[in-house]
């Protein structure tokens, strides 16, 4: 069962009191983008076996949204952090590469 902290009121809950919401830090695209890049917005989304950003609400506690990054293939937890950031945090990233060094991060990173 996957349990995940939440970031707001750090209670650890198992996913039946959490919502999924799909993959974290998709840039919006407007009607008015290029067609084949409003389409993939719309509809492509990265599926990887292994690590995953994604995006949970805690629908049973707080209610809010948070992010989450996980191993699809084993289920580890690397962490989880509040939704309004651009990208995860250094020391979420840093933790990953630690324990998947093979791991490319999809990214850009300041100092990296
Ligand atoms: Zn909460």
């Amino acid at each position: 069962m996957l349990i995940l902290t939440c970031p707001y009121c750090g209670l650890r809950a198992d996913e039946t009191e959490l919502h999924p919401g799909g993959e974290a830090h998709l840039k919006r695209q407007g009607p008015a983008s290029e067609d084949a890049v409003f389409e993939d917005y719309l509809f492509n989304r990265r599926n990887p076996r292994g690590v995953h950003f994604e995006r949970w609400r805690h629908a049973y506690g707080c209610g809010k949204w948070f992010n989450a990054a996980r191993d699809t293939l084993t289920m580890e937890v690397f962490g989880t952090y509040p939704a309004q950031v651009q990208s995860p945090p250094a020391d979420l990233i840093a933790r990953i590469r630690e324990r998947r060094p093979d791991w490319i991060s999809p990214f850009a990173e300041a100092g990296a």
